[in-house]
């Protein structure tokens, strides 16, 4: 089934095996992957579903739901303090290749972009491209920016702060032993909620201030290092995944 093109649909878009196909669909299907009436495709929701679908004229219609294994077996929230210029579209698209689940950008003391609402949008739409593109089951929930104050409150028993440097130990030495059984819920909207998933913290290119870190700890973080050298606030977050998947992926 992988070399079938995917497509991303609306839930919506999907009424009694058919899913009627916006005219960008339409057009890139036809015009861009060159699809012929009766060619396959997958459609996929975003929210785990995915289905062998065979083009008919302005609708896909669904032959067989698929089975996805790609998601890795714990929640992610990554909570990242918006970098410069277009940092945060790499920090989404690689992010999202790795199987985060939810990120949060974060405004930080030492935040110098204020993201316009457009950017939210770009990032959403550069999580779903990399969500089809790595062939993940969900596609990440790019939250509004919330300030550093109020992301703190986010309920969960597993909240680490990278910090590059502090005398903290490794990440790869906090993570739960038995950290694929941290597993996140699902909420009515079908989306991972983080209650009993991981949340990590990544600071900008100035670093967290001080009492942005005490206040992290005094709200239930671990301050937590990702090695000896100092990161880019791009690579970071990138670092932090791939721990976690090295940790929990058999
Ligand atoms: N300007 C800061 C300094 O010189 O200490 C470095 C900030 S770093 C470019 C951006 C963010 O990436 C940090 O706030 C931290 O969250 C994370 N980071 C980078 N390297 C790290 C490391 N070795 N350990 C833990 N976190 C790191």
């Amino acid at each position: 089934m992988a070399q079938l093109q995917r497509i991303a649909i609306a839930p919506s878009q999907l009424q009694q095996g058919q899913i009627s196909l916006t005219k960008e669909q339409q057009h890139y299907l036809a015009r861009v992957l060159r699809l012929r009436e009766g060619d396959r495709f997958i459609a996929m929701d975003g929210k785990g579903k995915w289905w062998l679908t065979q083009l008919a004229g302005e609708q896909g219609q669904v032959l067989e739901p698929l089975v996805v294994e790609t998601e890795l077996p714990v929640s992610i929230t990554l909570m990242v303090a918006l970098p410069k210029g277009n940092g945060f579209d790499e920090v989404v698209r690689c992010c999202t290749e790795l199987g985060v689940t939810t990120i949060a950008p974060v405004l930080s003391d030492r935040t110098l972009l204020q993201p316009s609402p457009q950017k939210l949008e770009r990032w959403r739409r550069i999580a779903a491209e990399a969500a089809e593109q790595s062939e993940r089951a969900f596609v990440p929930t790019i939250l509004e920016p919330v300030a550093f104050s109020s992301s703190l409150s986010f309920e969960n028993s597993h909240k680490y702060i990278c910090e590059a440097r502090g005398n903290f130990p490794h990440l790869k030495d906090c993570l739960p032993h038995q950290i694929s059984k941290v597993e996140g819920i699902t909420n009515d909207q079908g989306q991972m909620t983080n209650d009993q998933g991981l949340i990590i913290a990544i600071g900008p290119e100035g670093g967290w201030t001080q009492q942005e870190i005490d206040s992290a700890i005094a709200a239930g973080f671990q301050g937590v290092s990702l090695g000896r050298r100092i990161l880019r606030a791009v690579t970071a977050p990138v670092v932090a995944l791939s721990l976690v998947s090295a940790a929990c992926e058999v």
